[in-house]
């Protein structure tokens, strides 16, 4: 018999109260079973860390069920196939699955999503060409509908989805976009390397006065990354008929208690608003619409992305962690040692 495989993987040991905190993960060996029929052994290269896991951690059901307690984790990664059971994908090939958060994953090869290593660099695929992309492109243009001529605000303007949302509604016809994000450092670099019009330090003021001195005449889109005191702004700024695209909001994922904010939405009302929430997982019919332009952008240096990258297994949690802070700059990954 040959000897079992030994991989490491990071199991939630506690719930986080708030803040999660690097005690609240173990790093831990499991053997690797060998690949059934039709699956594939994959060496994982790139792990993806996202917001939305930190409501994972709570034992409340959300649109994804909750981590369980001493089990595995898992998220977005892209890996390399090291041994495959399946005609469909070969030694070799590069691969996007849902099993990360470790160091091998077996999984059925129909899970896993090929892509060109040759296109794009791999680390793409889990941000700029990845789903953080995707809800960028889906959001402004299905769920806002954004048009020639509108003034758009976003928030986070400095993250994975927020500086891609910038430049794209400019690319799609915006004629003034405004970033609010939470560094004179990425202030400077939304004005300077994304193009954005306008772009503010939340930080440094209340958010209603900074986003009105950015759009004396009001915003027509608003993409909310943040959520409660931004989203209670951007009601008192969007103009008649303004819509916002709810996406995510990062500034109460660890709250212990709901936020008041918004304590505006009546005005919605007046001004009929429309407010709408996103998955991204709900257009994935866009993808190849999106990876097409996207990618064609990116060669023509009409599209620009930053990544945060930690080194090492070892690192994943405190990449999570980092990435709720705000210590990223565009997408936050965690590259695997072993890269080849
Ligand atoms: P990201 O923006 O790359 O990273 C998170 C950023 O959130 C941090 O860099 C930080 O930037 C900001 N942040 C943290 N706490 C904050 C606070 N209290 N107030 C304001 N900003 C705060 O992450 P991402 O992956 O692109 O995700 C961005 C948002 O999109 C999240 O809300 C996420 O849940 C959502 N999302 C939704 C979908 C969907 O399908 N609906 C898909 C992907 C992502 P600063 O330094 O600027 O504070």
């Amino acid at each position: 018999m040959a000897t079992p495989m030994v991989g490491r993987e990071w199991h939630l040991t506690a719930r986080p109260h708030g803040w999660p905190t690097p005690a609240d993960f173990a790093l831990r060996e499991a053997e690797i079973p060998p690949p059934g029929a039709e699956q594939v052994l994959v060496r994982n290269l790139y792990l993806s860390v996202d917001p939305y896991m930190r409501r994972r951690m709570d034992a409340a059901e959300s649109y994804v069920p909750p981590f369980q307690l001493d089990q595995p984790m898992d998220g977005g990664a892209i890996g390399v196939v090291v041994e495959s059971n399946s005609d469909n994908r070969a030694v070799g090939d590069h691969v996007l699955h849902m099993l990360g958060w470790r160091e091998y994953a077996v999984l059925d090869a129909r899970d896993t999503a090929p892509v060109d290593a040759g296109a794009a660099p791999l680390s793409a695929y889990l941000g700029a060409l990845g789903t953080t992309g995707l809800t960028a492109y889906a959001g402004l243009l299905r769920v806002a509908a954004v048009k020639e001529g509108d003034v758009v605000f976003v928030s986070g303007a400095a993250g994975a989805v927020g500086s891609q949302v910038g430049q794209l509604a400019k690319l799609l016809g915006a004629s003034r976009v405004i970033g609010s994000a939470g560094s004179d450092e990425k202030v400077a670099l939304l004005r300077e390397v994304y193009g954005f019009d306008f772009a503010f330090n939340y930080r440094n003021g209340p958010v209603v006065d900074q986003l009105r001195r950015a759009a004396p005449d009001g915003i027509d889109v608003y993409f909310d990354n943040v959520g409660a005191e931004h989203l209670e702004a951007a009601i008192s700024v969007l103009t008649v008929h303004g819509r916002a695209v709810l996406c995510g909001m990062i500034s109460q994922y660890n709250d212990a208690e709901p936020s008041s904010a918004p304590r505006n939405l009546v005005v919605a009302i007046n001004k009929r608003l429309r407010l709408e929430g996103m998955l991204a997982r709900d257009h994935a019919d866009l993808r190849d619409q999106f990876v097409e332009r996207v990618s064609g952008w990116i060669r023509a240096g009409t599209l620009k992305y930053r990544e945060t990258i930690l080194d090492g297994i070892e690192r994943v949690p405190d990449a999570f962690i980092d990435m709720l802070r705000g210590n990223n700059t565009g997408k936050m990954l965690v590259r695997l040692q072993h890269l080849s």
